[in-house]
């Protein structure tokens, strides 16, 4: 366990000024993408990957026969933190080979928002290069912002980079999604669980592209995560509301088929 790359402690500023800016960035530097949907979406995303998300989720979907998308900060690979026992490079090999998608965070789980174009750029190439190190041979096409937080000037430069960047403002996307700044909707424990069920019933009346992220799923899971009962019933819910699921990388592309 490497303490310097436990991110324990770290949560992104709350300033009026930090909120303020959070608030004008889904505003900010644009990449949308416009669609119309008949049937309902659902992306199941994971951070950091702890590996309760191997055993818990990414093994659970694959028996619906449904693929996720990981978001992998290869900085925390076999560490121990808040989330639980991280990923080792077995359990990336695991969900590759189950067909799950891997998708790119920072190397360190860094805040953008707190940092410069030249470190972002750095962390990501950092990142790059130690998932192909490990095997992942396929481009990064999409990443997420840690924290959800980031910079008008790194949705622009990082556009070049991936297809699509997801940060963590819960909503459903109707007929159009930034592609710098994809909406993403918590499946934690407590009183976000109801909010993320009551957007999944939501989507029989209006059909839209929902995407759900967690981290670890556990009976005692952190305040990001959920349990893996609870874990089960949203995939009950998913089912009941005929939604089609897809990787996110999946979903974008049915998506750019279906121009509104
Ligand atoms: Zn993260």
């Amino acid at each position: 366990m490497s303490a310097h790359l436990d991110i324990n402690a770290y949560e992104p500023p709350t300033s009026l000024g930090a909120k303020v800016s959070r608030k004008l960035l889904p505003l900010r530097a644009r990449r949308t993408i416009r669609f119309k949907l008949e049937r309902p979406i659902v992306s199941f995303t994971f951070d950091d990957f702890p590996r309760s998300a191997r055993y818990q989720g990414a093994d659970i979907l694959a028996m619906q026969g449904w693929r996720a998308t990981f978001y992998v900060a290869a900085g925390l690979k076999g560490i121990e933190n808040h989330h639980g026992d991280s990923f080792r490079e077995v359990d990336l090999t695991h969900i590759r080979e189950f067909g799950h998608e891997i998708a790119g965070h920072t190397y360190s789980h860094i805040d953008c928002a707190q940092s410069t174009s030249e470190q972002v750029l750095a962390e990501i190439d950092r990142n790059n290069a130690a998932l192909k190190a490990m095997g992942v041979t396929n481009p990064i096409e999409h990443f997420a912002w840690p924290y959800g937080t980031t910079k008008a000037v790194h949705k622009s430069a990082l556009a070049k980079h991936f297809k699509s960047m997801r940060g963590v403002m819960p909503g459903v996307h109707h007929n159009k999604a930034d592609l710098n700044l994809l909406k993403a909707t918590p499946l934690f424990s407590g009183t976000e669980f109801d909010n993320a069920l009551e957007m999944l019933r939501g989507l029989t009346k209006r059909p839209g592209w929902l995407i759900f992220f967690t981290h670890d799923v556990r009976n005692k899971p952190s305040k990001w995560g959920l349990t893996p009962v609870e874990f089960r019933n949203i995939i009950d819910a998913v089912k009941q509301s005929g939604a089609q699921v897809l990787s996110v990388g999946s979903a974008i592309k049915k998506l750019e088929g279906h121009h509104g």
